[in-house]
């Protein structure tokens, strides 16, 4: 197993991509917190349960990845129950469209605040205790497809997403040395509530899933197989670099 006595941090993990990682984590022998902005509805303990079912530790804790304070209250709740932490999974996202021509400050903030500040905060609370302790790490940065494609409406998201590699190079430059690698996958179209307005319409769907190579939508799976490989020892000489996980679209 890949992540053997290994902990991970996965933040919006209740359900979507988040939860595919942290499944597949599961599966490769880490402990995984789940982080999600709310964890009263039950699915964030679902995901605990199956994590715990599966012989591996696990919790949930909450916090909203944007907000300071909630993010080093959630890393000293981690560090405190399952003890240091391995890998920092910056998966929380949200994503909006709306016509670059009607979007607003508060619109355009929450966005980048949540896909593009908050991993940098998560990254930079993270990486300030492990050097304090003197060990190492690994963090995976979830992008997206749109880094590299334009799709309507994201004049907000996509630049966030986009940015999402330079902090992973950027990061990459200062952490590695001190022996935290940093890398980013960039997920296509992946079947998760984020993208169900896709999956319930199927002229929608088989126009989307036409310009796929492998032809279908991906599952979380294929985004935690990936991250499962950047986290691990198999990708040591691996930093900086980011990589699509799309089943070819933004190729074909
Ligand atoms: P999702 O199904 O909407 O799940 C995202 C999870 O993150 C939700 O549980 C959400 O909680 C949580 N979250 C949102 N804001 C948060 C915050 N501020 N703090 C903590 N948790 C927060 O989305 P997904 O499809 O799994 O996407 C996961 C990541 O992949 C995102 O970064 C997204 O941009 C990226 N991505 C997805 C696709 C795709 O096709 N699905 C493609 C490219 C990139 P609430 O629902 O309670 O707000």
């Amino acid at each position: 197993m890949k992540l053997e006595g290994k902990t991970a941090l996965v933040t919006g993990a209740a359900r979507g991509i988040g939860r595919g990682i942290a499944e597949v984590f599961a599966e490769q022998g880490a402990d995984v917190a789940i982080n999600d902005i709310d964890i009263t509805g039950g699915a964030a303990d679902d995901v605990v349960r199956w994590i715990r079912s599966r012989g591996r530790r696990s919790m949930a804790v909450q916090a909203d990845v944007s907000d300071r304070n909630g993010v080093e209250s959630m890393f000293e709740k981690v560090w405190k129950e399952l003890g240091h932490v391995d890998i920092l999974v910056n998966n929380a996202g949200i994503e909006t469209i709306i016509p670059f021509l009607e979007i607003t400050d508060e619109q355009w903030t929450r966005v980048t605040d949540v896909d593009l500040r908050a991993p940098w905060l998560c990254s930079q609370v993270f990486c300030r205790r492990v050097i304090a302790e003197g060990r190492k790490a690994n963090i995976v940065n979830i992008g997206s497809i749109q880094a590299a494609k334009i799709l309507p409406g994201r004049t907000h998201y996509a630049p966030a997403k986009l940015a999402i590699e330079a902090l992973t190079r950027n990061t990459s430059a200062e952490m590695t040395p001190l022996g935290i690698r940093v890398n980013c996958v960039h997920p296509g179209f992946i079947a998760t509530d984020m993208t169900s307005w896709i999956q319930k319409d199927p002229d929608i769907l088989s126009s989307v899933v036409a310009q796929i190579s492998v032809g279908r939508a991906g599952e979380p799976r294929d985004i935690g197989k990936v991250a499962a490989f950047f986290a691990s020892d198999e990708s040591d000489y691996v930093t900086g670099q980011s990589i699509h996980v799309d089943g070819g679209w933004i190729f074909k």
